[in-house]
């Protein structure tokens, strides 16, 4: 009996002997890493749940191979150039690739080889192998500290880490509304959406079938239309703010995502719509600060808000990694039924309220990655990541995104104008134009400037006169529309642009006159 307790206690103990720390760190440096550079866009929870799965597998290859092999050094050394040849082959493949032409199979075929030779010269090596233990655990650890004290770093200086923004949003009384009937007020931001001119001039395409949709159902598009913002992040806290973002203390020198992220979250749109009775109703959009919002009282489409597989984070990592050949096809089908999932949801939101509805939905069509044809069919784009837009240089594949978000906006349009009973008010939007490559971003061409400046601005406002608001901007939009649904009195900003420089220090650079030129 005492024999078979024996073995057990020795193979107990030889597991416990092959766990080494170095394979975990190898597994969750590269997450860390990612985090520490992006928590002012990132949820921390995102980076943790991946840190988890990671760990668990690290734990789970370890069991199984030391089942097999005696020596238990070899079994974490080999996982650890696992780790590091799995997160490291996207890299290497993109830095081959700029210089050279070489094919994924090629080179997935060098790092398996130096994988399998590795397995087999450590496994059966005779040599103790302890020294490289300590080494890989010191290495480990240290990449892991730097960011970790870059993460500290940062919030320290004031770029704070989007779980350390605080967001309380206004508890806003609701006015007594009884005896005013007020419209469905619709939202949509089509990302990256392109004005009329610089589709034509700069993607050849001439958009007249959409405009001339929009004209009959009674919209009224503002002709050489300009955002005020070319980014995103500073586009939407300002239109939601009704406001130009200013560099000065009270916008932390310009740069801190946290406070754009705060102003979109807390912005005075949806607390003055809250006020009027509205209900508040967001579509989540897969850009963490417009995904979902305290202050709504619905965010549609939120199942995939807890779909770790949906976020920049996953895609990164895995894009870097050496399923790099294969993750577009693991995730493109995830984000293509996001997007379908808001076209849907907001077609027919309106019909669940009694009350008048102000839907806010930011969508990422047309901007890249490119999942859809012109006929909404799928396609592969070459990587997921919103950030790689510009460096694609696919302008067919952009306009055929335009061109899915042109037949799904004609259905969408259709639908509410058709179950709504008081006409709504719709504006369709994009947050800045197409976002084409600039050289030099602290130097961009005029021209460069108009493209990504010239964006689709579209109101249905039932009853009003747009004379006199012929240049009007984004910043205006909700100016406009309280004025004339709440007999609000705001006077209009300017309808100025400025250019984001992220050189130290950051500015906006008002380049208005340059775009009216
Ligand atoms: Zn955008």
């Amino acid at each position: 009996m005492s024999s078979k307790k024996l073995l057990i206690g020795e193979k107990m103990n030889d597991l416990k002997n092959s766990i080494k720390l170095h394979p975990f760190l190898f597994a969750i440096f590269p997450i860390v890493f990612f985090f520490s550079l992006n928590s002012q866009e990132i949820q921390f929870l995102d980076a943790l749940i991946l840190i988890t799965i990671f760990s668990v597998l690290t734990l789970g290859i370890t069991l199984f191979f030391s089942y097999f092999v005696k020596n238990k050094e070899s079994v974490g050394i080999v996982i650890s150039i696992g780790f590091i040849l799995f997160f490291t082959y996207g890299h290497v493949f993109n830095l081959i690739t700029n210089t050279m032409e070489i094919g994924q199979s090629i080179l997935l075929g060098i790092f398996i080889t130096i994988f399998v030779v590795s397995i087999f010269i450590l496994t059966k090596t005779k040599k103790k192998l302890n020294n490289i233990s300590k080494i890989a655990n010191v290495i480990g650890i240290t990449l892991i500290i730097i960011s970790a004290s870059n993460l500290l770093l940062d919030n320290f200086q004031g770029n704070y880490s989007l779980d350390l923004v605080q967001i309380s949003p206004k508890q806003s009384d609701i006015i007594d509304v009884q005896n005013t009937i007020y419209p469905d007020v619709y939202y949509i931001v089509l990302d990256a959406y392109s004005g009329q001119e610089m589709l034509m001039d700069e993607l050849g395409f001439d958009n007249k079938e959409f405009l001339t949709f929009l004209d009959t159902n009674n919209f009224h598009v503002i002709k050489n239309s300009q955002s005020n913002y070319a980014q995103t992040y500073f586009s939407l806290p300002s239109v939601l703010n009704m406001k130009h973002l200013e560099c000065d203390e009270s916008f932390d020198g310009c740069i801190n995502r946290g406070t754009t992220f705060e102003m979109i979250q807390n912005n005075d749109v949806m607390d003055r719509f809250k006020k009027e009775g509205y209900v508040i109703i967001n579509t989540y959009s897969g850009w963490k600060p417009t995904s979902d919002f305290e202050l709504a009282n619905q965010n549609l489409c939120s199942k995939y808000y807890t779909n770790f597989i949906n976020t920049e984070l996953t895609t990164a990592i895995f894009s870097n990694s050496i399923l790099n050949p294969a993750y577009v096809f693991l995730f493109e089908d995830d984000k293509r039924e996001q997007i379908q999932c808001i076209f849907s949801q907001i077609k027919k939101v309106s019909v669940s309220y009694e009350q008048p509805i102000f839907v806010f939905s930011h969508i990422h069509v047309p901007h890249y990655p490119y999942v859809f044809d012109e006929n909404g069919e799928p396609t592969s784009p070459e990587r997921l990541e919103m950030g790689w837009e510009g460096e694609e240089d696919d302008k067919e594949g952009y306009l055929g995104q335009l061109k899915f978000a042109n037949k799904m906006m004609n259905e969408v349009i259709t639908e509410i104008k058709r179950d709504s009973k008081i006409s709504p008010i719709i504006i369709i939007q994009g947050d800045h134009g197409y976002k084409a490559k600039i050289d030099d971003a602290s130097n961009p061409t005029d021209q460069e400037l108009r493209v990504r400046f010239s964006n689709l601005n579209a109101y249905h406002i039932p009853g009003k006169d747009f004379s006199g608001f012929e240049d009007t901007t984004p910043v205006n939009t909700f100016r406009i529309i309280f004025n004339e649904l709440f007999n609000d009195n705001l006077k209009m900003e300017e309808n100025s642009s400025y250019w984001f420089h992220e050189k130290s220090p950051a500015y906006f650079d008002d380049i208005t006159s340059i775009l009216k030129k």
